[in-house]
């Protein structure tokens, strides 16, 4: 089964920039959205391993979609991106079971390397069941 990753970036050129960093160097399913209303829906149709979202958005933010997730009670492993310094809400971000963050600006190894960590942390999980 191919492992699928969700991102969730108000900025279209940020899911550009995501998305081209992940099919340059992994197999994964993509699927980007620049509406995080629309995360609900996704979430209801299929699985994603894991979700990188930005923190600061309109309507839904990363910490909304963190509280959805965890709601659920589904295993989606969430990435939040937030801006450089000044995160006073880590805090909840842990109480709701973040994955990781990355930082912007970014280098691609970053994005690479935590989502691979992501990717091997649930094929852990799916072979010990
Ligand atoms: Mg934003």
């Amino acid at each position: 089964m191919n492992q699928r990753i969700l991102v969730v970036d108000d900025e279209p050129d940020m899911l550009i920039l995501l998305q081209r960093i992940l099919q340059g160097k992994t197999n994964y399913e993509i699927i980007t959205t620049n509406n995080s209303l629309e995360v609900p829906d996704l979430l209801e149709k299929q699985f994603f391993d894991v979700i990188i979202t930005d923190l600061s958005m309109p309507k839904l933010d990363g910490l909304d979609i963190l509280e959805l997730v965890q709601d659920r009670g589904s295993r989606e492993l969430v990435v939040l991106i937030t801006a450089y310094g000044g995160f006073d809400s880590s805090e909840k971000a842990r109480k709701l079971g973040v994955y990781d963050y990355i930082r912007k600006p970014f280098k691609r190894e970053q994005i690479l390397q935590t989502v691979e960590a992501a990717m091997q942390e649930q094929r852990q999980r799916r072979q010990s069941e």
